[in-house]
């Protein structure tokens, strides 16, 4: 069947849920891989230079008064940094940092010196001798942020205080996890919690690790544990990796939350690269979770009652009964969202 409500029926029934099973609503945004090679490229092409000038298109970016945006004109770039999704530009005088959080839609380009900025997506532009770093949002909902603060304390302020889980031990992350109460899809891109891991990267390390994105964090074994401690740290690298071999020493200018090498997410209804099983998604408000049934819930597909019957689904309880309707010319169910939301599109 196919779901013909409308949107702001859709943005309920999907909110519901999410606030019962405990989802947080932010979308696709770029995560720890793809920030890490943000860092990078800036890093190669920024650090010891001269921010010349700020062009300010939309008055919306800058959210913080004090200092003036325009005391950052003549200073020099002495580092350029992660803090969970945020980039972070030291400055070489009186202790500001410029911190720029992209969130879903917005992407950096680095032009030749003076280059415009795009009319209807351009938010501003950072002129430097040898460049000019332009940032866009392909979005009517201007959301990235660009934060002016002074002092590391202040800086500190903007940590959501999630573990790096690159450089933390087995014990560490356990401890993290167990925390609270959460299912893992929740857990995993809880900021407060893990650094930097948003909808798109949890997708693919619960794959990794086997495991059902609602299970709940205090019903895993220390095995279960390890193992999602061995899978995330291997997709993060993993991906830092292929994204660093991909960009080179060049800019990179097409991040995207969706990716064809990816195994799961943003690949509902195509087959599971581990074992063939389709693809399976809930969606919620702005986020889904992707998952194999095969590979992560024992074969059960995870339908929530409440959004069944609210959206008046057919949902099959299992992969043999989905294959076997299907067979009998029923087609696939619609979850409630068609397609996966690409960065930069607007939610409905
Ligand atoms: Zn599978």
């Amino acid at each position: 069947m196919t779901f013909t409500g409308s949107t702001s029926g859709r943005r309920r029934a999907g909110r519901e849920i999410a606030d019962r099973v405990g989802f947080s609503y932010a979308g696709s945004m770029p995560e720890l891989p793809d920030v890490t090679v943000y860092v990078k490229a800036l890093a190669m092409r920024v650090a010891g230079q001269p921010i010349e000038r700020v062009r300010l298109v939309s008055p919306f970016l800058v959210r913080t008064a004090v200092p003036p945006i325009r005391s950052v004109e003549g200073t020099r770039i002495v580092g350029v940094s992660r803090l969970g999704k945020r980039i972070v530009f030291a400055l070489d005088r009186d202790e500001l940092f410029l911190v720029l959080h992209l969130m879903i839609a917005g992407r950096l380009h680095w032009r030749t010196p003076g280059a415009k900025v795009p009319g209807r997506i351009g938010l501003a532009a950072f002129d430097f001798p040898n460049g000019t770093l332009v940032l866009t949002e392909a979005s009517t909902k201007k959301r990235a942020a660009l934060h002016l603060i002074r002092g590391a304390t202040a800086l500190g302020e903007l940590d959501r205080g999630g573990i790096d889980v690159l450089a933390v031990t087995s014990d560490d992350f356990a401890e993290a996890l167990r925390r609270e109460n959460h299912t893992l899809k929740r857990a995993l891109t809880d900021p407060s919690l893990f650094d930097g891991i948003g909808n798109a990267y949890s997708d693919e390390i619960l794959h990794r690790a086997r495991l059902s994105p609602l299970k709940l964090t205090r019903r895993l074994t220390d095995a279960e544990v390890a193992r999602l401690h061995d899978a995330t740290r291997q997709t993060l690298t993993e991906w830092i990796d292929r994204l660093r071999g991909e960009v080179g020493d060049g800019f990179p200018e097409t991040v995207t939350a969706f990716r064809p090498e990816m195994a799961v997410h943003g690949r509902f209804g195509q087959p599971c690269p581990a074992c063939g099983t389709p693809v399976q998604r809930i969606v919620y408000a702005e986020n889904e979770a992707n998952y194999c049934p095969t590979c992560q819930t024992g074969g059960r597909l995870l339908a929530d009652r409440a959004l069944s019957r609210l959206l008046r689904a057919d949902w099959p309880r299992t992969v043999d009964e989905l294959e076997q309707r299907r067979a009998a010319g029923h087609g696939m169910p619609s979850p409630p969202a068609s397609r996966p939301l690409d960065a930069g599109e607007e939610t409905p």
